[in-house]
């Protein structure tokens, strides 16, 4: 039922996370640094975080449990195939063993796919019928809605929005692929660019951060709050390439709208008109319009999500 409570759990490769949901709202949360030693030890952090956020049910019941995790992951075996960004999970069956831990019904989701459904249903897309949620941080993840269904595609792999070909030529993906949509306009390319305009000028804003830290993409962002010609140079970059992505998106899954997540949207309020610029340019006239808007339910997206597909499949 709707108000019941439900657990959502979230493996990331730094944290892993913890969250108490009734009804969509996060009553209580909590997270850890990830343990990179192997499963086993992941699944007693899970154990921990766990019994900590149920506290807040006060001794009524939990009626499911549900865990996003990096895909690629099959949901309807809910066996991993692998976590490029954790060793030791090759084909963990994840489901089973939450099931075994807690004693409850559990499910597994990819993340991005959690995430559209935490903001579709709770979220920047309530009440549309199509849309597609990116995720753009260290990679770019994301799940898509088509005519009012999550979609899930064969074994539950379908919707990674971060692994199209964007550029013939560039920087090599994490998923071993040259010039991914993900592998030119994540955070990590971002990063990487502002560390080369660093380099490449030393008196520059950013070559003075250099001197004493790791230039990431975060101090672009504040450079161009700053009014600096060359941050801005550099957040007006990532804004084209997001925005050609997002055009390609818009062709395949014609969505109401695009909601865009992920540690890079902090900055959405100046990639915004560049986002907007590209898609103008490269979308075909009926796409050009539609919006692209911010994520509504920050990092607690995917743990709602899941809560709420784990619920749902109890029926
Ligand atoms: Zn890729």
């Amino acid at each position: 039922m709707k108000d019941d409570f439900t657990i959502g759990l979230d493996l990331g490769g730094t944290q892993v996370r913890a969250a108490l949901v009734r009804a969509g709202k996060v009553l209580s949360r909590t997270a850890v640094r990830t343990d990179v030693s192997g499963p086993d030890v992941v699944m007693r952090q899970f154990g921990a975080l766990v019994e900590e956020v149920s506290q807040a049910a006060g001794g009524a019941p939990i009626r499911a449990v549900g865990m996003c995790a990096p895909g690629p992951l099959d949901t309807v075996s809910g066996i991993i195939d692998h976590i490029p960004t954790l060793p030791g999970w090759e084909q963990f069956p994840l489901r089973d063993r939450l099931s075994e831990i807690f004693g409850l019904p559990a499910i597994v989701e990819n993340d991005g796919i959690a995430a559209a459904f935490g903001e579709w249903q709770h979220g920047a897309a309530r009440g549309l019928d199509h849309l597609v949620y990116v995720t753009v941080s260290t990679g770019i993840g994301g799940g898509v809605v088509v005519d009012g269904r999550l979609m899930h595609g064969a074994r539950g792999m379908g919707g990674h929005v971060g692994h199209f070909t964007l550029v013939g030529e560039g920087p090599v993906c994490s998923c071993g692929r040259v010039g991914c949509f993900e592998a030119v306009a994540a955070g990590t390319a971002f990063g990487k660019r502002a560390r080369a305009a660093a380099a490449g000028n030393p008196r520059s804003y950013l070559g003075r951060i250099a001197a004493r830290e790791t230039v990431e993409g975060r101090h672009a962002v504040e450079g161009a709050r700053a009014g600096d010609a060359s941050c801005l140079a550099l957040v007006a970059e990532e804004a084209d390439l997001l925005g050609s992505g997002f055009a390609s998106l818009l062709h395949l899954y014609s969505p109401q709208m695009i909601v865009m997540g992920g540690g890079v949207s902090v900055a959405f309020d100046l990639l915004e008109p560049g986002i907007r610029a590209r898609i103008r340019k490269d979308a075909m006239a009926p796409f050009r319009e539609v919006p692209v808007v911010p994520a509504m339910l920050g990092d607690d997206a995917g743990l709602v999500g899941v809560a709420d597909l784990a619920l749902i499949k109890q029926g």
